[in-house]
């Protein structure tokens, strides 16, 4: 791929620590190209530098947009002009789009969970959703199922760090939209048992399993899986958790986080745009599992 740079070509990027491995480069470049868009999207290591003189900068070069990835999800809200409905209620932005000079705070990492789980033929409607996790991406995810429908969401994380958070997570849920939420202690395992034994898609949003630890689940009961359980994992290396594993061999329909991963960045092209990614050719040049 070779990019023509002119004297009109806007930028935008991903903000973070470490950003030199991402995907998103190569997912937005390409797609300019392809549209025959005449922006560029580069990565900034955020690094020691202050983040409160990064967006001023983007601002000052009228940016298109950017992505923010770890750690700076949370701490880039104070430096943003508004929000979108889920974005203010998870807490978190991985996307910002300047709208006339205002910077607009989303959030598509739920959006990308809530479209992969579609596309492997998930019926949001067909019953409860476990998830695992309550941090950052798990927030997301929680928000989004929330909105798109899911009559009930189970959300298992260990008391410590996130548990707070997740308890407000779980009440803005009950309070503003349909879906009933609870929380429970994964080290609760028959209260984990019952969430399971109800649910009909579980999602790992933890990164137990994620390399260089692959090694562990965060199911460590397999006989709590049973075929009518769907079992995901928003980890995408390694490509098969041992929970992916476990979970097929216990004949659990599974998919993993890759697909997440090209179709948060699809909604964030489209939040910039207004156009639509070619998601397919995008998905056959850098996302082959
Ligand atoms: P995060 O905000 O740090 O949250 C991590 C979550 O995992 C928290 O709930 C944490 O619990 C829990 N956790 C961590 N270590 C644990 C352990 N040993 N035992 C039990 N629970 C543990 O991170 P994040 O941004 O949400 O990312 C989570 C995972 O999702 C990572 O593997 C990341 O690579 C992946 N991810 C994938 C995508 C994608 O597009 N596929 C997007 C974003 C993230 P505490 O809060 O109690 O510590």
């Amino acid at each position: 791929m070779s990019i023509q740079i002119t004297g009109h070509t806007r930028l935008g990027g991903l903000l973070g620590s470490p950003v030199s491995h991402s995907l998103s480069p190569l997912m937005h470049n390409e797609t300019f190209q392809l549209l025959g868009i005449d922006w560029i999207y580069l990565c900034f290591d955020t690094g020691q530098a202050e983040l409160k003189n990064l967006v001023q900068g983007f601002r000052e070069m009228n940016v298109f947009g950017f992505n923010i990835t770890m750690p700076d999800k949370e701490r880039i809200m104070e430096h943003l002009d508004g929000f979108s409905e889920a974005a203010a209620m998870i807490g978190a932005v991985n996307t910002v789009k300047n709208e006339d000079g205002r910077l607009i705070g989303h959030n598509t990492d739920g959006i990308g969970y809530m479209r992969s789980a579609a596309e492997q033929g998930y019926d949001i409607h067909s019953g409860p959703m476990t998830l695992l996790g309550a941090g950052g991406a798990a927030s997301s995810i929680a928000v989004q199922a929330a909105l798109d429908g899911v009559p009930v969401l189970h959300i298992v994380n260990r008391k410590g760090r996130s548990w707070n958070h997740a308890q407000k997570i779980v009440d803005l849920i009950n309070r503003n939209t349909f879906c009933r939420a609870d929380l429970t202690d994964s080290a609760d395992q028959r209260a984990l048992g019952r969430c399971l034994e109800e649910s009909t898609l579980l999602t790992n949003a933890t990164s137990v399993g994620m390399a260089p630890v692959t090694d562990v689940s965060p199911i460590s009961d397999v006989s709590m899986f049973h075929p009518g359980l769907t079992v995901s994992d928003i980890i995408y290396n390694p490509g098969r958790t041992k929970l992916l594993n476990d979970a097929k061999q216990a004949g659990c329909r599974t998919f993993n986080g890759m697909y997440m991963l090209l179709h948060q960045g699809a909604a964030a092209f489209q939040i910039w745009t207004g156009l639509e990614m070619p998601v397919e050719k995008i998905r056959e040049k850098y996302f082959t599992v």
